[in-house]
């Protein structure tokens, strides 16, 4: 049985009918297609738990509907997938970025996950140049985890936080708003976990 649901206006045609051996590739994944009149050809798609919602014109067919929903679920997954490389695909994408923003000079050693980051966000060990990002960037949109990654791969030419380090981070476009949204996200965390107990103020990757 596919687990997708339909939600559509009342005057329409049912198209729970269809009932395909390739969209069962979903397995416990819901998927729930909302037709909307007002849309003309947009089709649009997010995530919510282990909902997908996909937004799709009314007019579309049956078979679009099909078209699509696998297309937005790939893309989604190709999108979550980014937000959670393996260390691996952490090294090569820090690699990347040091060559994309900062000439390549900053070499690591290693880039991995950590979960032994507590209050910071990532850190760099000299002289090793050994990279760890906290694991509580994993998921996050990939302009943050590309700026948590940029910060520390700065921090293996420049150790402190002084001006000629934000200089390097200055080419990253993304640099004051990914700064604003791990502030935002660790006063989120901060409020979370009140309880009275002193909760630590270091926020920024150090
Ligand atoms: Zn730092």
């Amino acid at each position: 049985m596919s687990d997708r649901v339909a939600r559509q206006p009342a005057t329409t045609a049912g198209s729970e009918a269809s009932n395909h051996p390739e969209e069962q590739q979903a397995e416990t994944r819901r998927v729930e297609v909302r037709r909307s009149r007002r849309r003309r050809s947009t089709v649009s798609a997010y995530r919510e738990g282990d909902t997908t919602i996909v937004s799709i014109p009314a007019r579309f067919t049956v078979r679009q509907e099909r078209e699509w929903v696998n297309t937005m679920m790939t893309r989604l997954d190709d999108k979550e997938a980014r937000r959670r490389p393996s260390d691996d695909e952490l090294m090569a994408r820090a690699q990347e970025l040091s060559q994309r923003y900062l000439g390549g000079k900053a070499v690591p050693s290693s880039v991995r996950w950590s979960n032994q980051q507590e209050r910071r966000w990532g850190s760099c060990s000299m002289p090793e140049a050994a990279i760890r990002i906290s694991y509580r960037v994993r998921g996050l949109p990939e302009w943050v985890i590309d700026y948590v990654l940029l910060h520390e791969l700065a921090h293996i030419l420049v150790f402190d936080h002084s001006e000629a380090f934000w200089d390097l981070l200055r080419n990253y476009p993304k640099t004051q708003r990914a700064r604003g949204f791990l502030d935002g996200l660790a006063f989120a965390e901060d409020t979370a976990r009140t309880s009275g107990e002193h909760a630590g103020h270091e926020s920024s990757p150090s």
